[in-house]
């Protein structure tokens, strides 16, 4: 094993403020930028990063919307305006804690800490190779922490297997934004076009509850005369506010799309100059179209012939129209392709690159574009280049200062890391990723688990997951350290810090310098601060298809909007992207001729009703933050399952009572909620709890064969009703009291 007691940390964060630290979960002390109070930062949630002011009196910080941010203007969400609540919780982690002989997590050093980590590691790796070590990044990490994990799994541990929540969220609509336009930017224009589009249709997505600011803007294109056309298993918020709502039956999202495209050619809708001049691949997609005649789409989906004509009607004849998805359709073992089969219908309507019109992906995470691009994927290098690329190979090693032959090729998505979790994978490093709540079948997850030999984790609470650690290093919050975040548009943003982290509390930059350092990688890891971090970022980027190299700290601190591809430090930056060409080799974007599969489970008389699952408006994620927020706690205390009355009457339910959900991968406990808004054959949980009220207790690993996403929003379901207590436990009955 190598010595590494030599070779201690060498990040120090801004030197400057160190006399202000706080001793622990005191009262925050707002940091000033340049004497300016409120400091402008953003919420630390959803993609959406609404900008905020925070200042604040009597040791506590306030939040409010920030008018002059663009693309909230000023609207906040519940969890937004709640967000600062969490920075002097009673439940902060205040310093790292280690497993003692006993198994209990008690206090430790940061020394001690980090020594027993990068011991575990390399004796993982001494045993099974170097790829012994897994690591998981959360969805909500800056651009900097992404970046530098990527970096820290490459070039210290180099190994294969990183990857990152953003695997759970975004994986699909980016594959298939790749294959069809050869680069994946969730929204490839500002999110103001929206009010300009004459029609809208939304597929799977829930913005009301998920990211309610947003709906500002189909609200105005309301008022400006545009149509909203939802597609969606439930009434959701957002589908109450359409024109039309199409209830189709889970997982028949592709059929949906190749029957209007069947329509669209039937009925001469499709704009064929476009096709000819700007894509290819059209002939194969219309023959599969044929074979989606209405009357078979409506038996597949449930929609009725005269909705479906009337929506290809409504986007044939409009001079502007979007086409936006969600994890609707994308979160599901055919994600890819369904994605492709609504691509093909913007592209055959001739929408992409045209004004106010377009195809996008409503991005969920707080950093999943960014993430996404900058290196934290199993896949990838920074600036979105592929790990396999043997010239993005040379170029990275040599930004990095290592040998190209160094560098691992592309390991394990996701869920297959947690699959290896006590075979492969011998210790494991998760920077803010709360995965035995978030990931599918989770009791298989939290088994394989307490297979590992190590388990390290870095949050700011004490998670379901971070319970489960051998070792916990408590970590900054959004509001403690600088940063960059990118969002649904693509637009890079600053993140200010607003107040300092308790006294023991170290940014994740720090940690994963530290552990570097630890590791003998002393050199590679050398920063004095985000910024630094920045700039070797927008050197690894330089030349890729997510191109940051243009953007700096100073640019983005002067107010400027930039979006990437942004590829010099006079260039303004790229809001549209696909107006003249796209970023395929010969500059055309390409159809997929897609056919409908079927889901990894269909009900049958065992488990005889869908389930899907999704969020609610008071929580984000696996609920780390929001289930900690009194307010937030008080609205939605805890997941509903949501029946339609005739199945409710079925299993003798009525609303509040309690009821059992079994798959076959194991059961949770719910309260009911009888409602219309559901169909007859699904039932609906939201996924933000642990324990026995985790919905992914129940929900599918199927993965989809090309971006890994499991198949969250399907699987076949059984009720189980208490008709006495007795046949609910008392650990059950604790949980829905
Ligand atoms: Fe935060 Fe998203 Fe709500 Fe905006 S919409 S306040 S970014 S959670």
């Amino acid at each position: 094993m190598a010595d590494f007691a030599d070779d201690r940390a060498v990040f120090h964060f801004d030197p400057m403020n160190k006399g202000l630290e706080r001793a622990g979960p005191q009262p925050v002390k707002i940091l000033s930028n340049n004497n300016q109070l409120p400091v402008s930062t953003h919420c630390p949630y959803c993609a959406l990063q609404c900008g905020v002011l925070i200042d604040g009196e009597e040791g506590r910080s306030r939040v409010r919307g920030d008018g002059k941010f663009p693309v909230n203007k000023g609207a906040l969400c519940m969890k937004g305006w709640t967000a600062a609540e969490l920075l002097n919780h009673e439940e902060r982690l205040l310093k790292p804690l280690k497993r003692n002989a006993r198994g209990v997590l008690v206090p430790t050093e940061w020394n001690d800490a980090l020594d027993v980590i990068a011991r575990a590691f390399q004796s993982a790796q001494e045993r099974g190779g170097r790829d012994a070590v897994g690591i998981l990044g959360g969805g909500s990490l800056t651009n900097e922490k992404a970046y530098l994990l990527g970096k820290f799994a490459r070039v210290a541990l180099q190994t294969a297997n990183i990857d990152y929540n953003g695997r759970f969220c975004m994986s699909s609509a980016a594959a298939a934004a790749i294959k069809a336009f050869g680069i994946d930017r969730g929204m490839p224009f500002p999110i103001s076009d929206i009010p300009q589009a004459e029609v809208i249709l939304l597929v799977g997505a829930n913005p009301a509850e998920t990211m309610p600011p947003l709906m500002q803007y189909f609200e105005e294109q309301r008022a400006n005369g545009g149509q909203l056309i939802v597609i969606d298993p439930r009434l959701s918020a957002t589908a109450q506010t359409a024109h039309l709502h199409l209830r189709l039956i889970p997982g028949t999202d592709a059929v949906l799309a190749n029957g209007l495209l069947h329509l669209l050619i039937r009925d001469d809708w499709i704009d064929r100059s476009y096709i000819d001049a700007r894509t290819e691949g059209f002939n194969a997609v219309k023959s599969v179209a044929t074979t989606y005649w209405p009357e078979r789409v409506e038996r597949i989906t449930g929609i009725p012939e005269a909705s479906l004509v009337r929506v290809a009607e409504t986007l044939g004849r409009a001079r502007s129209a979007m086409i936006l998805t969600a994890r609707g359709p994308e979160q599901q073992q055919q994600g890819v392709n369904n994605t492709l089969s609504f691509i093909n219908l913007a592209l055959a309507l001739g929408l992409v690159g045209r004004p106010f019109s377009g195809f996008g992906s409503i991005t969920g995470q707080g950093n999943g574009q960014g993430g996404r691009e900058l290196g934290q994927k199993a896949d990838q290098l920074p600036g979105y280049r592929r790990i396999d690329d043997p010239e993005a190979r040379q170029y990275i090693a040599s930004v990095w200062g290592v040998g190209e032959e160094e560098l691992p090729r592309a390991g394990k998505s996701a869920y297959r890391i947690m699959e290896a979790l006590g075979a492969e994978i011998k210790a494991l490093f998760s920077i803010g990723f709360n995965f035995t709540v978030s990931s599918p079948d989770a009791t298989n997850v939290i088994k394989n688990l307490s297979n590992l030999d190590f388990f390290c984790a870095a949050d700011f609470f004490l998670s379901e997951t971070a319970k489960l650690a051998d070792v916990v290093l408590p970590a900054a919050m959004w509001a403690e350290e600088e940063g960059t975040m990118t969002n649904l548009e693509g637009r890079v943003l600053r993140r200010r810090r607003t107040s300092l982290p308790p006294a023991e509390v170290r940014t994740d930059l720090e940690i994963i310098c530290e552990l570097a350092a630890r590791l003998g990688k002393r050199k590679h890891f050398g920063f004095a601060g985000a910024e630094q971090v920045f700039d070797e970022l927008r050197k690894a980027t330089k030349g890729g298809i997510a191109d940051y190299s243009g953007i700096t700290y100073g640019r983005l601190n002067a107010g400027e909007t930039l979006h990437w591809p942004c590829p010099g430090e006079s260039h303004p930056g790229t809001p549209r992207l696909f107006t003249e060409f796209f970023a395929t080799p010969n500059g055309r974007a390409r159809f997929h001729a897609v056919r409908h599969q079927p889901a990894s489970e269909e009900p049958d008389s065992e488990f005889p009703l869908y389930l899907t699952t999704g969020r609610v408006l008071a929580h984000y994620q696996s609920g780390t933050q929001t289930r900690r927020v009194e307010k937030l706690k008080g609205i939605i205390p805890q997941p509903c399952a949501e029946l339609h009355p005739e199945v409710a009457k079925r299993y003798g339910l009525s609303d509040g009572a309690a009821v059992r959900l079994v798959t076959r991968r194991g059961a949770a406990v719910f309260k009911v909620k009888v409602t219309r808004g559901i169909r007859e054959d699904t039932i609906f949980v939201p996924f933000h709890w642990g324990g026995r009220q985790s919905a992914n207790r129940l929900t599918s690993p199927a993965l989809d064969p090309t971006s890994q996403m499991p198949e969250f929003k399907i699987c076949a379901v059984r009720v189980e009703s208490f008709t006495t207590s007795s046949e609910i436990s008392p650990e059950e009955e604790n949980d829905i009291r």
